[in-house]
């Protein structure tokens, strides 16, 4: 729980994180950030001040930038499939989630040298027809 003296500091930075990314790439709300705070063994659960949905390089940095300037650690998620929780902010301190999943695009298939670049937050998904979809 937060201290009434941080709160408002808190929706300070809450605010200007709505400045870098607009209303619709922060979740503040308590049970649409849930997830997030969870890791995939559904072991490990803080709370964070919000979860951020960069969609590109440039709204990274601005966020980075912001977090460090206000002493707010960042917790960058990929896939959330890790299983050190690594993932999920600890309790020592406040934490902004920066989820990448809204930065998955393919950015390079190298088909002979059988490798891809691709954005942080790009999930490979198993599909009944995987065999004909793979390489
Ligand atoms: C069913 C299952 C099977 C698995 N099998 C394997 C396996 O065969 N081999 C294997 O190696 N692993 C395996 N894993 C573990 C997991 O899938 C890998 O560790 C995977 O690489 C995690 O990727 P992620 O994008 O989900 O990372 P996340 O879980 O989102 O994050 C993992 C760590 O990386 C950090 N991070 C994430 N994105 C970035 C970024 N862009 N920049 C900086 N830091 C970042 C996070 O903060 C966290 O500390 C498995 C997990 C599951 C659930």
């Amino acid at each position: 729980m937060l201290s009434p003296a941080n709160q408002t500091s808190y929706e300070t930075f809450i605010d200007a994180c709505v400045e870098i990314l607009g209303p619709s790439k922060l979740i503040c709300d308590a049970d649409e950030r849930a997830p997030f705070e969870t890791d995939w063994l559904g072991q490990n659960s803080t709370a964070a001040l919000a979860v951020a949905f960069p969609e590109s390089t440039a709204e990274v940095a601005e966020v980075v930038t912001l977090c460090a300037r206000e002493g707010i650690a960042i917790v960058p998620q990929g896939g959330r499939t890790g299983l050190a929780a690594g993932a999920v902010p600890t309790a020592d301190r406040p934490s902004l989630i920066v989820s990448l999943s809204r930065m998955s695009r393919i950015r390079n298939i190298d088909v002979q040298g059988r490798s891809a670049v691709v954005e942080g937050g790009l999930c490979w998904k198993p599909c009944k027809t995987q065999s004909a979809n793979m390489i």
